[in-house]
């Protein structure tokens, strides 16, 4: 068990920790963002940035209803997997010389981090079904959808004009 971690006795308990989790998750990549939005020098791809940055900002504050409809005080859990997704991204990122390349290193990164949430949100809602909290699917269910859709965005941005300039 982690330092100033709970014990996980159910799967209610589970369902909090993953909350706590992706809360977590979610702050660390709504100030990361920002960063890369600002070495973005695809105006496309900072768009992108922009749109999901202001998305993000949403997931935060509909994890917070989470949390109050589930009567759990609002608190994040350190997530190791998004700090190393988040490092690993500044360590190829700063290697890049050439700004196409570093675009194109930065999408990457993003839909590393796309793909973690998907996953978190996924098990989310299956554990919210399975302890009938329908009320949690439904606003879990919105933001898997915005995560989706912005990773099907950068798919998009990749490989009509990002990859592209960067090859
Ligand atoms: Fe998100
Ligand atoms: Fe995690
Ligand atoms: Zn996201």
């Amino acid at each position: 068990m982690g330092l100033f971690t709970k014990p996980i006795k159910s799967l209610d308990d589970l369902f909090v920790h993953t909350l706590e989790d992706i809360y977590y998750a979610e702050n660390q990549i709504a100030s990361t963002l920002p960063t890369m939005i600002e070495k973005a020098s695809n105006e496309e791809l900072r768009d992108a940035f922009r749109h999901h940055l202001e998305e993000t900002k949403g997931h935060v504050k509909r994890l917070e209803r989470v949390f109050e409809m589930s009567h759990q005080s609002v608190r994040g859990v350190d997530c190791p997997a998004i700090d190393g997704i988040i490092n690993e991204a500044k360590e190829v990122v700063g290697d890049c010389d050439d700004e196409t390349v570093r675009d194109a290193a930065m999408l990457s990164a993003a839909q590393a981090v796309e793909h973690y949430e998907m996953t978190r949100y996924g098990t989310l809602i299956a554990f919210a079904k399975q302890l009938g909290r329908n009320d949690c699917v439904s606003v879990l269910e919105e933001t898997l959808v915005e995560e989706k859709a912005a990773d099907a965005r950068l798919s998009g941005i990749a490989s009509h004009n990002v990859n592209r300039k960067a090859a």
